[in-house]
């Protein structure tokens, strides 16, 4: 295996495993995910016996990663993420994981073919060899695909096409709906588009790629690029239209808020639009990038330096949209608090247990659908699962053969807490959780804007 995957990963044990490891992740990351209490056990291992760790322990650990998140370093992930890239230009990546993880492709096909597919999923015989080929563990249900994706929904109504000019004056939205909700339940992002419209806000579906978070996380870095620049041609297209940019799904939104945007401030791009003066760099001081502070150029440009995953992307497009994509929670309670929004539960006695998704968690904008629907009277809804619970499922892993088991260990402790509120409706914004908790609980799960309608 390449010496670039090892020297990738030995440099996240330089980091977090020893000596210079942090105490307080070795206190709470040893429950909350699957990659860091392995990591330790091959640290420890390693330094009692004085034998490194095999090139196939290390590609099995970096395997655990789910990119929930939830560990504290941003560059720790973005490691793992170019040992998984480095891994895979090493290894041809199998057939299995190319399919699963063409989110976009594999949504358009089960949609055109969704009559044919959906009974033939029904039939044990087929759905079990379907599952081998295509590596998924037997004990997942394949998801049934609708018979027409959002996508092709928006366009019958018109809302491919930009928002025409007599009605500029009102409020528009670009729409991101992302592959989950686009082809597996457009009746989330048919949600979306009724509530905005009820509320008199105009609505563009431009036309959208995959994220590509399940690509990256099978290191197809090639195939993710593409896309991304795609959607930064299309979505800035859409910013400089002056439309608001939102997402339903909080993966998406995540990526796009603070994934994409890694080392991007430190570009020279960045650097010569800031314009800081002398030999100075603006650079931000914290994770929100709210704050910025300078630093003497000639000392911190050798190591301050747009050199990480997603370099070879403009850093000005990455940046813009990450100031400028909204997830569509956030929008909506915005406009609720400055009395714009006309909102309502569609059934307000129903007792609801909302599930913030870890990715939801980590875009820092609270809780808005719960703050919503707290503000409605009469209803009644609480956050189950606190800052550091995962539901395991990490998009399209949960499915593999491989990490099915790994997937249900990661979320036992959030399907205990989900357990005791037994008598209450699942609402979660991820649509991967939604999977994991259907496949746990054989019950139904909504996304909150489902549960919404105008007054
Ligand atoms: S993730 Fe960050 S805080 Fe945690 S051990 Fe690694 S370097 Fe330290
Ligand atoms: S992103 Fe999540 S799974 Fe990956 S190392 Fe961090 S906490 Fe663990």
């Amino acid at each position: 295996m390449a010496t670039d995957f090892t020297s990738l990963v030995l440099e996240i044990f330089k980091k977090c495993a020893g000596r210079s490891g942090c105490e307080v992740c070795r206190e709470h990351m040893e429950e909350d995910c699957l990659f860091f209490p392995e990591m330790y056990r091959l640290h420890d291992l390693a330094e009692e016996t004085g034998t490194p760790p095999s090139d196939r322990d290390l590609a099995s650990l970096v395997d655990l990663c789910t990119l929930c998140g939830l560990c504290p370093c941003q560059d720790i992930r973005i490691l793992v993420l170019k040992a998984k890239a480095a891994r895979a230009q090493d290894k041809i990546i199998p057939l299995s994981a190319r399919l699963l993880s063409d989110a976009r492709q594999a949504g358009r096909w089960g949609t055109v073919f969704s009559t044919i597919i959906n009974p033939l999923n029904q039939l044990k015989p087929v759905s079990a060899m379907a599952k081998k080929a295509l590596d998924i563990h037997p004990e997942r249900s394949l998801p049934a695909f609708p018979e027409e994706s959002f996508f092709a929904w928006a366009q019958k109504k018109g809302l491919t096409a930009p928002v025409k000019r007599a009605e500029q004056d009102t409020s528009r939205v670009a729409y991101f709906a992302g592959c989950s909700a686009g082809y597996l339940f457009p009746d989330v992002a048919k949600a979306a588009v009724g509530l905005l419209e009820q509320n008199g806000i105009q609505v563009f579906v431009p036309s959208q790629d995959c994220c590509s978070m399940p690509l990256i996380m099978e290191g197809n870095q090639p195939e993710a690029t593409k896309r991304i620049q795609a959607n930064l041609e299309t979505l800035g297209g859409c910013m400089q239209k002056g439309y608001d940019i939102v997402c339903s799904c909080p993966t998406c939104g995540y990526f796009f808020k603070k994934m994409l945007k890694e080392t991007a401030y430190y570009s020279e791009a960045f650097q010569h639009r800031a314009d800081a003066g002398g030999n100075r760099m603006q650079v931000p001081t914290g994770s929100r990038d709210k704050k910025f502070t300078f630093v003497p150029m000639d000392i911190y440009k050798t190591f301050l330096k747009d050199d990480g995953y997603f370099s070879s992307i403009d850093p000005l497009q990455r940046i813009d949209l990450s100031l400028n994509i909204q997830d569509l929670g956030e929008y909506l309670l915005a406009r609720h608090k400055t009395g714009e929004l006309s909102i309502s539960l569609k059934k307000p006695d129903r007792p609801l247990a909302y599930f913030a998704p870890c990715h939801q968690r980590e875009q820092n904008i609270g809780h808005p659908y719960v703050e919503i629907i707290q503000s409605l009277p009469g209803t009644d809804i609480i956050p189950v699962g606190g800052e550091m619970l995962c539901c395991g499922m990490g998009g399209h892993l949960g499915f593999k053969t491989g990490f099915h088991d790994h997937s249900l260990a990661i979320g036992g402790p959030l399907f205990d807490r989900l357990a005791a509120a037994s008598g209450r409706t699942l609402v979660t914004d991820c649509l991967s959780c939604r999977m994991q908790l259907q496949h746990m609980f054989s019950r139904q799960v909504f996304h909150p804007l489902e549960l919404l309608t105008a007054v």
